[in-house]
């Protein structure tokens, strides 16, 4: 399967000099989709993960099915105010300002083995971020992977040590 062919490249978006890398043609691929999620599945499975979680919200759109595969738990990790129960955060820094995570203090039990899930791996900040709160609950990230990596920005030098996948790299 040639995923790189499924995305759809959007010049000058969301501002002049972006190429967003626009994802909804994979998903409305069903055989690309499926073929994407099993590989990510595989992933997780070699790697014993307990729980799946995904940031806000592409990342939704494939922790939820790996987790369903697999039958691990599905974790969400939210923009600020929307989790009912109580929380902790992490900020982060954009190109611009600041930014925020948070997940519910009991969806992780010290010791169980986390993979994380996001659509794309650009200066690897929204993962960092990620990272710490599961770290900070006690879970052991034993992996993350992206659909699409923009290698040009070196994020992964901030996620270093960690076991990495992506699909697709640019
Ligand atoms: P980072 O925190 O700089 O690594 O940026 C990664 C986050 O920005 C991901 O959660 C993506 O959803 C989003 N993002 C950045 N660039 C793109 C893009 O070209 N297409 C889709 N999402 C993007």
């Amino acid at each position: 399967m040639n995923f790189k062919d499924k995305i759809r490249v959007i010049p000058d978006f969301p501002s002049p000099g972006i190429r967003f890398k626009d994802i909804t043609t994979l998903l409305k691929d069903g055989p690309a989709f499926r073929a994407a999620i099993e590989q990510f599945k595989d992933f997780a499975v070699e790697r014993n993960a307990d729980i799946i979680a995904g940031p806000e919200s592409r990342g939704f759109l494939l922790a939820a099915p790996m987790a369903y595969a697999m039958e691990a738990g599905f974790v969400p990790i939210r923009k600020p105010g929307k989790l009912p129960h109580e929380t902790i955060s992490q900020d982060y820094s954009l190109e611009y300002g600041k930014d925020s995570l948070e997940i519910h203090t009991d969806a992780i039990q010290p010791g169980q083995r986390v993979i994380i899930a996001d659509d794309l791996l650009a200066t690897g900040g929204t993962i960092g971020s990620t990272i710490q709160l599961v770290e900070k609950l006690g879970g052991i990230v034993v992996g993350v992977c992206f659909l699409i990596e923009l290698t040009y920005l070196n994020g992964r030098e901030k996620i270093e040590g960690y076991d990495v996948f992506s699909l697709i790299q640019y």
